[in-house]
């Protein structure tokens, strides 16, 4: 209502001083927040007769309010299983040699057809050429040297071009392989061929998510296997009994992955500087098992609200949060998030380092599996492992270190 009152007055005093022309008037607007609106167009007809001086001046005008919505995110979980699309859309980078997907919605779909958005490299003209044409929803762009670039698009309609650009950046680079150490710890009744294809299903899993880094994790041995009923329960707060599982490989230029039958006083799966405990707890899937490896990457936590351990709500939030470019830094993208989008929402539908256990979803499409070009802005929080195992938690806001601009090697070791 708010626009289409204001649109109004600006139009009839247009057509007042343009009284002969018959040009159809024209209107353009954006979604945003406050604006109840759905894309599409509306006509408005509205008549004026004057009386007093304007005595015989009368007309009837009509105008177009176009109506349309874009959500282009840099951050975002959605995977296309077709084809070679089997890897995730607008990811902040890929490898070498490999190729992109890229993906952009443009409602309403019958005035925006897909010749009408066209993609342009707007930096790194030598990093990335597009693999299938330039035009349309969905593109793939081949990675032809390592280095950063920046992707535009120039969307048509009526009124030319759509400000301000949607653009995204990414970065070509060469692939690092993560050799893993794999240890598996049986009791006499383990179904040893069963735990092999878990962890195996876990490494490809991981491998999906980890494209968009250009990472590759694989066991470049065997698996070891340990038989040890004090480690196939463990207590994570029997502080001994975990270094000496964890100490089962020492320094090995490695990752190192110690599964376990369940974990007791601790999460079912948890990172410290010896290596990554996972547990063949119900609540494990493939994306906590992915975000520990995050952890190993020198990723931290990210939540759009301070739980405390003990259940109570802490004092930081920025759950309702309206999303601007400061808070993304390198993933702004020109602000094309959806209008209902919050901080909060993006953290915790999108990000791999969303700190939270996440309910476990037969479609992995769902899962917040996103690592972003940068940090993002968030509630933190750093855990300290105490010599004796114990954990101190200190809350804070601030930029969380999220991003693959965070990683330093992508190559997680454990000592
Ligand atoms: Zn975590």
């Amino acid at each position: 209502m708010r626009l289409r009152t204001k649109s109004v007055v600006v139009s009839v005093s247009r057509i007042v001083r343009n009284v002969n022309d018959d040009a159809a008037q024209s209107v353009t607007a954006r979604v945003t927040p406050g604006l109840p609106l759905a894309p599409g167009t509306v006509d408005i007809t509205y008549s004026f007769i004057g009386t007093g001086d304007a005595e015989g001046i009368s007309f009837t005008d009509t105008f177009r309010i176009t109506i349309y919505e874009i959500d282009f995110r840099p951050i975002m979980t959605e995977m296309r299983y077709a084809n070679m699309w089997e890897s995730l859309l607008n990811p902040s980078g890929f490898e070498v040699g490999s190729f992109g997907g890229y993906t952009i919605k443009v409602e309403p779909a019958h005035l925006f057809p897909d010749s009408e958005i066209k993609w342009k490299i707007t930096e790194g003209a030598d990093k990335v050429s597009f693999m299938d044409g330039d035009t349309g929803r969905l593109i793939a762009v081949e990675g032809n040297a390592v280095g950063d670039f920046e992707l535009a698009i120039d969307i048509g309609g009526e009124g030319g071009p759509i400000q301000p650009t949607p653009y995204i950046c990414g970065k070509v680079q060469t692939l690092q392989p993560v050799p893993l150490t794999v240890w598996i710890v049986t009791n006499e009744t383990t179904n040893v061929a069963k735990e092999v294809a878990r962890v195996n299903t876990l490494i490809a899993d991981a491998n999906k998510v980890f494209k968009q880094t250009a990472m590759e994790l694989f066991i470049p041995g065997t698996i070891n296997f340990t038989n040890n009923p004090s480690w196939y329960t463990l207590d994570r707060a029997n502080w001994p009994s975990v270094k000496e599982l964890t100490g089962l490989s020492i320094n090995t230029p490695t990752l190192e992955l110690y599964f376990v039958n369940a974990i007791e006083n601790g999460p079912p799966a948890f990172h410290i500087e010896d290596g990554i405990v996972i547990s063949s707890h119900s609540s494990i899937d493939s994306r906590a098992f992915v975000h520990e490896i995050g952890h190993a990457c020198g990723l931290n936590d990210i939540y759009p609200v301070q739980i405390n351990d003990n259940g109570t709500i802490g004092e930081h939030s920025v759950a309702g949060q309206e999303i601007i470019s400061e808070d993304l830094s390198l993933d702004w993208g020109g602000g094309y998030y959806p209008a209902d989008m919050t901080l909060g929402k993006l953290i915790a539908e999108n990000l791999l380092m969303f700190g939270y256990i996440v309910p476990k979803d037969t479609e992995d499409t769902t899962m917040p599996i996103d690592i972003p070009s940068g940090s993002i802005f968030g509630v933190g929080c750093t855990r300290t492992v105490n010599p004796n195992g114990s954990i101190t938690a200190e809350w804070f806001y601030g930029h969380i270190a999220v991003g693959l601009g965070n990683m330093t090697t992508r190559k997680p070791e454990s000592l």
